[in-house]
């Protein structure tokens, strides 16, 4: 069983009178930063001079300093900028900076595990990834809860790194949903799997397939659409709330039949072949090794890829439905 903290189990204690850099003020910068200031805590922030963020976070009342400033202040470090600018900005304006006695936290362990990032040994290096994103961890704070979190340690010289990683999770309120202890590869590698199998990749193309295979059988797109797309939505819901059984007992007896007997002759064995290549794929390295260097690269596949989906009819017969229903503004 893994081991899950609550607030009895986590003390701000190893955060007092400590300086904490918050780099990056997007979805889970600007959340983090707030929850953690709100919880007493002495945190400034880190932004590339001019941009966006920068207006903002001092709106928001945080002092503002360049990366490289903000990482020189620091005790604790949190990286929050995107996964594929993290190297770069670690390598020219953080590691100058670190020295023994102080910390280095991720919200996901992409790459510090597939070696992006190599820190100092002398470093403490922890993760704390909030299972939300950015606006929901603020709101949930904000209404005296949390949201759940992982907590990770990869290296640990001072001895106190994982009560470091308890006490951002606390001062995020997390430890109030409940905290779970993981490690670097298995929440870099779940988080890559499951989004490449099941929540990104794998739904795609089972909306897509079904909305294509009605509508070339001559069902009008817009029914297709409801049917392949928009449901999808009612069904999670209750998925998320009651579990599949209780998904079950909601639909009609011929939904739970059809859908019982049918679902593993279209989801068979060999769509489960294939997500046991992903994992390999992931496990060895060669996504990260592929995504990072299309990155490197201008990232010009990821571009083609998404205007090729934002042409499919899906998306244009969802375009329409979304606006005509009021779903979307
Ligand atoms: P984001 O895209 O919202 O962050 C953008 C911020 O980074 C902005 O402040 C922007 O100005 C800054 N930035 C972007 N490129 C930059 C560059 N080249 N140089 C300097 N600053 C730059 O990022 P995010 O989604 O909050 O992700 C941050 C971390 O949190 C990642 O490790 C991500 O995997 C992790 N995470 C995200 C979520 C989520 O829901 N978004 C959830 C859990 C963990
Ligand atoms: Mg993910």
């Amino acid at each position: 069983m893994v081991k899950v903290y609550f607030e009895k189990d986590a003390s701000l204690t190893p955060l007092k009178n400590k300086t904490i850099t918050v780099i990056g003020y997007g979805s889970q910068g600007h959340a983090q930063a707030q929850n953690l200031r709100d919880s007493g805590l002495n945190v400034i922030i880190g932004l590339r001079k001019g941009g966006e963020s920068w207006k903002k976070a001092q709106k928001d009342g945080f002092k503002v300093y360049e990366i490289s400033e903000a990482a020189e202040k620091a005790d604790v470090i949190f990286v929050l900028v995107p996964d594929m600018a993290q190297p770069e900005i670690y390598a020219r304006d953080i590691a100058p900076h670190l020295h023994e006695g102080k910390t280095l936290d991720f919200a996901h362990g992409f790459n510090i595990h597939f070696k992006q990032i190599v820190p100092p040994k002398n470093v403490d290096v922890i993760m704390v990834a909030p299972k939300s994103p950015g606006i929901r961890l603020r709101e949930t704070y904000q209404a005296g809860f949390g949201v759940p979190a992982l907590v990770a340690v990869y290296q640990n010289p001072s001895g106190m790194a994982m009560e470091t990683a308890l006490a951002v999770a606390k001062a995020l309120g997390c430890t109030r949903a409940g905290v779970i202890e993981t490690t670097f590869k298995d929440e870099t590698e779940s988080d890559l799997i499951g989004e490449q199998t099941v929540l990104v990749g794998g739904l795609i193309e089972l909306i897509k397939n079904g909305f294509d295979v009605l509508v070339e059988n001559g069902y009008p797109p817009e029914l297709a659409y409801f049917e392949a797309c928009n449901e999808a939505k009612l069904i999670m819901d209750l998925i998320y709330q009651k579990g599949i059984i209780g998904m079950l007992r909601a639909v009609s007896d011929t939904a739970k039949y059809g859908g019982l007997t049918v679902g593993p002759k279209v989801i068979d064995e060999h769509v489960k072949e294939n997500m046991r290549k992903t994992v390999k794929n992931v496990q060895n390295g060669s996504f990260a090794k592929e995504w990072v260097e299309e990155h490197k690269s201008g990232e010009k596949r990821l571009k083609a890829l998404m205007e090729e989906i934002e042409k499919h009819p899906l998306e244009q017969v969802g375009k329409f439905i979304r606006k005509t229903s009021g779903i979307e503004k």
